[in-house]
């Protein structure tokens, strides 16, 4: 991490540091923590054991049993923590699902549950700290400040927990959820690597993708470790006034830096840039926002990924018009540059991403939830 990039500002919770959790292993990695342990565990052995762990009773085929004594004395060397289901809210209008969890110390994060394009098919959204330090102005997660970075277990268990109610037909993982997922960069990369290995969840590596405010040091590490999986950067602005009232990490960084590590990432894996574009009325919609667009990215290929300012009302931001969002894309259009729409569900049931939390961050109590 750079002298740029703040540090995590909050201690992780308590757990016991000489154990590690199944959930955040690959085979060969438990096959070694069980060898320092004293236990001899083949490699088709951790497969096994794993593969079952990860598996949907009833969905998944079930591996060849390990034998029971050995499982006990591996269970024995892992935590065995689990998060509690305590909210759900369906949105019976646009089919997302929010989840709350509590971890083990008793903090609360979401998940959300997306319907894809595909009818019938899903990406989860995951949460990747419990809050979040970087105060964007849009954002009700920005608002509570920062708790502490969850753990990749709590990652692929909050994934896992969403998976089972709808087995076979979660397809897609997107570290977007609550948090700065580059500010938490070995657990996300550690929880991606679980969810898309074969003994794990199975999501196809380009399935996945980690959404960053835009912090350099961990783009360049991605670039770097040619990572496969996808990258959404939310620039939002490419104006330096706006960009830094919007943005207030925008002020360790310069967009031409931000651009140049954009750059290289494309660079390393030949992947197209994604700029993510929370789109605000009165805002980031007009002539100087496209030609910031063409001034820092020219030559290589980028998307605009829009989506309305969700919790507008808090923020004192208001949702553009139909004319603002209007002349944006036209601009767009006109200059070929290609953008997705995305929608932001559940604002309607007043669940946007981080209410959830929000409310229970007084430590009112909540309902339990059991099916
Ligand atoms: S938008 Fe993301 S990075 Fe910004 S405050 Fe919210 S959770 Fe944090």
């Amino acid at each position: 991490m750079s002298p740029t990039d703040p540090e995590p500002a909050a201690p992780r919770a308590p757990h016991r540091p000489s154990l590690v959790h199944l959930l955040s292993l690959v085979p060969e990695e438990l096959e070694a923590h069980a060898a320092a342990h004293g236990i001899a565990l083949r490699p088709d052995e951790a497969r096994r054991l794993l593969a079952a762990r990860f598996a949907h009773a009833g969905h998944d085929p079930r591996p060849e049993p390990v034998g029971r004594k050995k499982i006990a004395a591996v269970e024995a060397v892992c935590r065995d923590a689990r998060l509690a289901l305590v909210e759900r809210v369906h949105d019976p209008a646009d089919g997302f699902v929010k989840y709350l969890f509590r971890a083990p110390d008793g903090l609360f994060f979401e998940a959300v549950r997306i319907p894809l394009h595909k009818p019938g098919r899903f990406s989860v959204c995951l949460s990747t700290q419990v809050g979040c330090a970087m105060r964007c102005a849009f954002c009700a997660t920005g608002r509570l400040g920062l708790a502490r970075n969850l753990e990749a277990w709590e990652m692929v268990a909050s994934f896992l927990a969403v998976r089972d109610e709808a087995p076979g037909r979660v397809t897609g993982a997107l570290f977007q959820g609550q948090g700065e997922p580059l500010q938490n960069t070995d657990e996300v990369l550690r929880a991606a690597r679980v969810l898309s290995h074969p003994c794990g969840a199975h999501v196809a590596g380009r399935a996945i993708t980690i959404s960053t405010v835009g912090l350099v040091q961990g783009i360049l590490r991605l670039a770097r470790e040619k990572q496969p999986y996808k990258l959404i950067v939310s620039v939002t602005s490419l104006v330096a006034e706006r960009r830094l009232r919007l943005l207030p990490v925008a002020a360790q960084t310069s967009v031409a830096e931000l651009a140049a590590a954009l750059r290289a990432w494309h660079g390393a894996t030949g992947q197209r840039i994604t700029l993510g574009w929370v789109l605000i009325g009165g805002e980031n919609h007009d002539a100087a926002e496209v030609a910031g667009i063409l001034e820092h990215f020219a030559g290589v290929p980028v998307c605009l990924n829009l989506i309305d300012v969700n919790d507008a009302r808090e923020g004192g931001l208001r949702r553009a018009t139909d004319a603002e969002r209007g002349a944006l894309l036209d601009r767009l259009s006109a200059l070929r540059i290609p953008f997705i729409r995305r929608y932001s569900g559940g604002a309607e049931r007043h669940a946007a991403c981080g209410m959830l939390a929000a409310v229970r961050w007084d430590g009112s109590k909540p309902v339990e939830v059991t099916g």
